[in-house]
């Protein structure tokens, strides 16, 4: 059973399978069945010479009395010669007292089975002898032979015809498995060819159903699937339709509702300004501070309007990248300077430490955004004053990296999972730091549009580090 369960005896076609299996099964019953006839075949012709031998002990003595009792010797030999032509009879000798002896020997019968048979069989020649008394007087004794050759012939060619008989048997059932297989197994060839076209996209093949009645269910089932595959695909086609119909509503909406938000927004500032600014109306202490709010949450909300503006512009597509080479230092200087007054303000040194010649793959526009991003953060989120520190390094063979090192008060643990998620900003509503929530998840967005990577470290306490990852030029 160990080739039935072998991998190179499951790789052979199912007709091979079902051949040999067939034929191994018809051997076996075959070969018991010639075994066990033969030896029975055997073992009747070995009692027939038996009863044949003792059959003709009794008789001859009798059919010879008479004339070897008249001593007429020509008539008892044409006795002996007529009784060594019957069946089995090899030869025949007479001996009488005074010791003469006829004898009568039939032509040997010519074997037709090899001698190997003979012997396996177990069939050899019998003989006897008997008596010939007649009125209680001995007048000599006559000898038998009877020949097992002829059994032997019988035995071996009804084996030979056996033997034929299974060989044609086998040999049906060959032509009977192959041609009720090759019938059979059509559709297969079909089905192949129909589960080929679905997954080639193909959702309108469907296969007639024929054949056997597993064949038909096998295709019904195969066409239910298709049908099935079809009306799914057809959704999710529609879904995605329907997303994207969506999604570009949603980014229209949006910039349209923060164009809208915008104009009003920068006539509010800037009326704020010119009552802070203008002395001819010195304000008082309440006012100051009063425009000060005013200031403050304009400026939070125009600054979250325009990342909205870009969340929007890059989900929407509308957002053109052009990728050059690009000089991290000089786009690392213009950020520098535009948050120096902040970095002032709190007291914190801001250090450039990228290598001047380092150049990367990005869009100028993109990583300069990028980079203002991560450096107002640095700057936003560490109150106590310190270091932030611009910085390159190599990446992996090809890639360069830009790390923006604060020591700032570092992120919280409730703040790290989905940190750039929009308005994940969690704990923040409240706090005196001015931030929308979105300035993470536009640098991730505008980092992956350019080709990069970006990630961070962060200790509560000891400060940020975020950094960006770009294929250098
Ligand atoms: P925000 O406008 O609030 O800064 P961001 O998307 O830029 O929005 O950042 C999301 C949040 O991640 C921030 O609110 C802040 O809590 C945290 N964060 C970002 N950068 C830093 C940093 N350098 N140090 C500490 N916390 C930071």
């Amino acid at each position: 059973m160990a080739q039935f369960r072998s991998p190179s005896w499951n790789r052979l076609p199912f007709v091979v399978r079902l051949m040999v299996t067939a034929t191994i099964a018809l051997l076996v019953a075959g070969a018991a069945m010639l075994f066990f006839s033969a030896r029975q075949d055997a073992e009747d012709a070995r009692s027939d010479l038996a009863g044949q031998l003792q059959a003709e002990r009794e008789t001859l003595p009798a059919a010879v009395a008479e004339v070897v009792v008249i001593g007429d010797f020509s008539t008892l030999q044409q006795i002996l010669d007529r009784y060594v032509g019957r069946q089995s009879m090899a030869s025949i000798r007479f001996q009488d007292a005074s010791g003469v002896t006829l004898e009568s020997v039939d032509a040997p019968i010519t074997p037709v089975a090899p001698a190997w048979f003979a012997s396996w069989m177990d069939l050899a020649d019998v003989s006897g002898t008997a008596a010939v008394v007649v009125g209680g007087h001995l007048y000599g004794e006559v000898a038998l032979t009877l020949t097992a050759q002829g059994a032997v012939n019988r035995v071996w060619r009804r084996l030979l015809n056996h033997l034929a008989i299974l060989a044609l048997a086998i040999g049906i059932d060959f032509l009977g498995i192959w041609l009720v297989l090759r019938q059979g197994l059509a559709p297969l060839s079909r089905l192949q060819d129909g589960a080929r076209a679905l997954a080639e996209g193909d959702m309108a093949k469907r296969i007639a159903p024929e054949g056997s009645p597993e064949m038909r269910r096998l295709i019904t089932a195969f066409n239910d699937m298709a049908e099935a595959t079809q009306r799914s695909q057809d959704r999710l086609v529609r879904a995605r339709d329907d997303a994207e119909i969506a999604s570009k509503a949603k980014s229209k909406f949006l910039s349209s509702m923060s164009h809208e938000l915008r104009t009003p927004l920068n006539s509010i500032l800037g009326f704020a300004q010119v009552l802070d600014f203008d002395r001819r109306q010195p304000l008082n202490a309440d006012q100051k501070v009063s425009v000060d709010h005013i200031m403050r949450a304009g400026q939070q909300l125009l600054e979250l309007i325009e990342q909205v503006l870009d969340l929007a512009r890059i989900e929407s597509g509308r957002m053109t990248i052009s990728i050059e080479d690009v000089v991290v230092d000089s786009a690392a200087r213009e950020c520098i300077q535009l948050t120096q007054p902040h970095a002032d303000d709190q007291d914190i040194t801001v250090l450039n430490e990228i290598d001047p010649r380092m150049a990367v793959r990005a869009d100028w526009k993109c990583l300069r955004q990028v980079l203002l991003n991560l450096v107002s953060n640095g700057i936003k989120y560490n109150r106590k004053g310190g270091r932030l520190t611009l910085r390159s390094s190599p990446s992996g063979p090809g890639w360069g990296r830009i790390s923006v090192i604060d020591t700032g008060e570092g992120i919280p643990e409730d703040l790290r999972d989905g940190l750039f998620e929009p308005f994940n900003r969690l704990g923040k509503e409240g706090s005196d730091v001015m931030g929308t929530g979105i300035g993470l998840t536009v640098s991730r967005e505008l980092t992956e549009a350019m080709g990069g990577r970006i990630g961070y470290a962060s200790a509560v306490g000891e400060g940020s580090t975020f950094w960006i990852e770009l294929p250098l030029a």
